[in-house]
């Protein structure tokens, strides 16, 4: 539930990116604005839901820190109608705020822990979000059999740019994706495809936890 103190929280939250120039667009920061968070997050850490750090979500997973959400769903330059793939549902958190800008229907997002997908199926559920499409699978490999994706999010990081991953970016596409050694260091790129060519764009020094699967990591590296 949404109350004058979290939604105080989550204003001051999202002062504190503007001002740190994480968010800038007005799309960002609405969806930003209007994601609870604290809905996303065991009850353990849910006092902490609106600090700028990552959040334990179980299996040595986390909800990534919100300066992150915001610079790499900056960086995807989203509008509604798009259809984006998440490679990496963790908490649901981040699949909503896509969701709140692109429109739920258009939001697919891939977990590879079944109780961590349930958990953020429900959480999606009772924010509204419920027309997410959260898969239990590898998502490494995408979802072959969907149509091209126009945006691709990656929250866990890789060796490189997952081959199924780059074919099914559509034309004019925008992939964000942290990518290094298993245990660090990671660096975030911005991965664009235009006129059938594809570039690289570096975004800095990040830390994520691994992709694990056929084209990420090995389960026990
Ligand atoms: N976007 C998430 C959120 O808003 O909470 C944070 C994701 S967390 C940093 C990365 C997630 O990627 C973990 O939940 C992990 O289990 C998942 N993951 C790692 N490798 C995966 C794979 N091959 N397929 C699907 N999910 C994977």
């Amino acid at each position: 539930m949404d109350t004058a103190e979290t939604e105080r929280a989550r204003s001051r939250l999202v002062d504190h990116l503007r001002e740190r120039g994480h968010l800038y667009s007005t799309r960002v920061t609405k969806a930003m604005e209007t994601v609870p968070r604290h809905e996303f997050v065991p009850d353990a850490v849910r006092d902490r839901a609106y600090e700028d750090e990552p959040l334990a979500i179980g299996h040595e997973q986390v909800v990534t820190a919100p300066h992150l959400v915001a610079q790499m769903t900056e960086l995807l330059e989203l509008r509604p109608g798009l259809t984006v793939l998440e490679v990496g549902t963790g908490s649901g958190y981040h699949a909503a705020v896509l969701a709140e800008i692109v429109g739920p229907e258009n939001v697919f997002t891939i977990e590879r822990f079944p109780d961590l997908a349930k958990a953020a199926r429900d959480a999606l559920v009772r924010t509204g979000y419920g027309d997410v499409s959260v898969v239990v699978a590898d998502g490494s490999q995408g979802l072959p059999r969907h149509p091209p994706f126009d945006r691709i999010n990656v929250t866990a990081a890789s060796r490189d740019v997952p081959p199924p991953l780059l074919d099914q970016l559509a034309e004019d596409g925008r992939m964000v994706i942290p990518l290094g050694r298993r245990d660090g260091p990671h660096e975030l790129f911005l991965v664009t495809k235009l006129d059938g060519r594809v570039e690289r764009w570096r975004y800095g020094g990040v830390r994520f936890v691994p992709l694990v699967g056929e084209h990420g990591f090995a389960d026990e590296e």
